[in-house]
């Protein structure tokens, strides 16, 4: 495809008027304010007048079946929010009946629809997800929450054993490195200490990276410490040999200064979640104190239960008004920091250095948006735009390594229909199921 004529964030996320960006195959070979020569290779030509070109967007953190439980959990304090509502749910949701596997094309079809391309995702029934991300087209780096299990336990006893066999077997890089897979380590008071040293050995052992859940409340991170001899969860994780591996640690709302300097120096990428902090009322996550020391910052959507939307921009709005209103401080949190945790640093916790940049070499992960819109209008600096005045239903069309997966309302993998249809259905299962007891 070439894009013709359109306005672009460049490689370093700077607003360029009328450019052409050139796709072949599944990578950016053009990028110009001039026409190329023999445009005939690029094949179908993209009129981009009142457009704007993009990186898309990483999601480091979601639980994609949990599409299932949007607007189910409201209003309910974090453990009853879990003991009452969500997991009772959840022991109800069956693979065999499609549950996890249309819960979490329900959520590609969502992201899609805002810009992401890919995805970080922990949660039960791995495979069927895997199947639905090679399906769809897009990419995700799935693990398994059934190392969850809170007393120590025989990793090799467990399902999830076998599972992670099969599921570093069939999908660890398929769909040429779209899909891949992680271990799970669902978090510091879920998870004993040997399987979580176990968790890391099998990611040692498959080149694969871990995701955690760390310090996301302040009685998880307080808790920790008082088990713990004074370790915060990320020192905690750290003696275990955890960030010897590339890690994906979620929500991060309470580490303490020398947590974030352990993160910054072990590579851990920190996902921030601030529409789930803010609806689950966790807390703020110390974000520029975090990118001031180096961590690779990202954003999450977090499962449907706690947000409920995937729609991302949303997220990044709150994050940045939120930052500077806790903070008190309205020079924190630039609007294209935020724009590099959407697309570089969400591709880079995700072990894809080769995405999240347009730019010639790079795989061809663009977004679309219409920006001849009332509320684009006018522009002084393209970033604070996105972040502030856009929206995320603004995108018109999504690419996956050189693939269009969203255009104009049409969904080149994924029959919507018929996923809405089927979402229904299961919820409607597992409700009845729970009313049986
Ligand atoms: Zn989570």
């Amino acid at each position: 495809m070439l894009f013709a004529n359109i306005d672009i964030l460049d490689e370093n996320l700077d607003y360029q008027k009328a450019q052409f960006v050139g796709v072949e195959g599944d990578a950016i070979t053009y990028v110009g304010a001039q026409e190329p020569a023999d445009v005939a290779r690029f094949g179908e030509r993209y009129d981009g007048s009142g457009k704007l070109l993009m990186s898309a967007f990483y999601n480091t953190h979601a639980h994609t079946p949990m599409t299932l439980l949007r607007g189910y959990a409201e209003n309910q304090p974090l453990q009853q929010w879990l003991n009452e509502t969500v997991w009772p749910f959840e022991g109800k949701m069956e693979g065999e009946k499609g549950h996890h596997y249309w819960g979490c094309m329900l959520s590609q079809a969502e992201m899609l629809r805002y810009g992401m391309v890919s995805y970080t995702d922990m949660y039960f029934v791995t495979d069927e997800r895997c199947r639905a991300t090679m399906e769809a087209g897009m990419k995700a780096n799935h693990c398994d929450s059934a190392t969850m299990c809170f007393v120590e336990t025989d990793y090799d006893t467990l399902p999830v054993a076998e599972l992670n066999k099969k599921l570093f077997a069939e999908y660890h890089n398929a769909g040429d490195g779209r899909v891949k897979v992680d271990m799970c380590v669902h978090g510091e008071y879920t998870t004993p200490q040997g399987m979580i040293e176990r968790c890391v050995a099998e990611a040692k052992a498959h080149g694969a990276g871990l995701h955690v859940h760390m310090s996301e409340t302040k009685a998880e991170h307080e808790e920790c410490k008082e088990r713990h001899n004074g370790m915060t969860p990320a020192q905690w994780f750290d003696s275990l040999g955890v960030f010897d591996v590339p890690t994906n640690a979620a929500h991060c709302t309470y580490v303490e200064p020398d947590d974030i300097a352990l993160m910054a120096s072990k590579g851990v990428s920190a996902s921030l979640n601030p529409a789930s902090n803010m609806k689950l009322a966790s807390g703020f996550a110390p974000v520029q104190a975090m990118i001031d020391a180096g961590v690779n910052c990202t954003l999450g959507t977090d499962g449907m239960a706690s947000n409920n939307t995937h729609n991302i921009l949303q997220s990044a709005y709150l994050l940045a008004c939120l930052q500077k209103g806790y903070a008190l401080d309205p020079a924190i949190i630039a609007p294209k920091e935020v724009l590099q945790m959407l697309t570089v640093n969400g591709a880079r916790a995700q072990g894809r250095e080769d995405c999240g940049v347009l730019a010639v070499g790079k795989k061809a992960d663009l977004v679309v948006f219409d920006i001849d819109t009332p509320w684009m209008c006018p522009v002084y600096d393209m970033p604070t735009n996105l972040i502030y005045s856009a929206n995320g239903a603004d995108v018109v069309l999504t690419m996956c390594d050189g693939a269009v997966l969203y255009k104009d309302g049409e969904y080149a993998t994924i029959d919507i229909e018929k996923t809405k249809h089927e979402v229904v259905r299961c919820v409607g299962e597992v409700l009845e199921a729970l009313q049986e007891g």
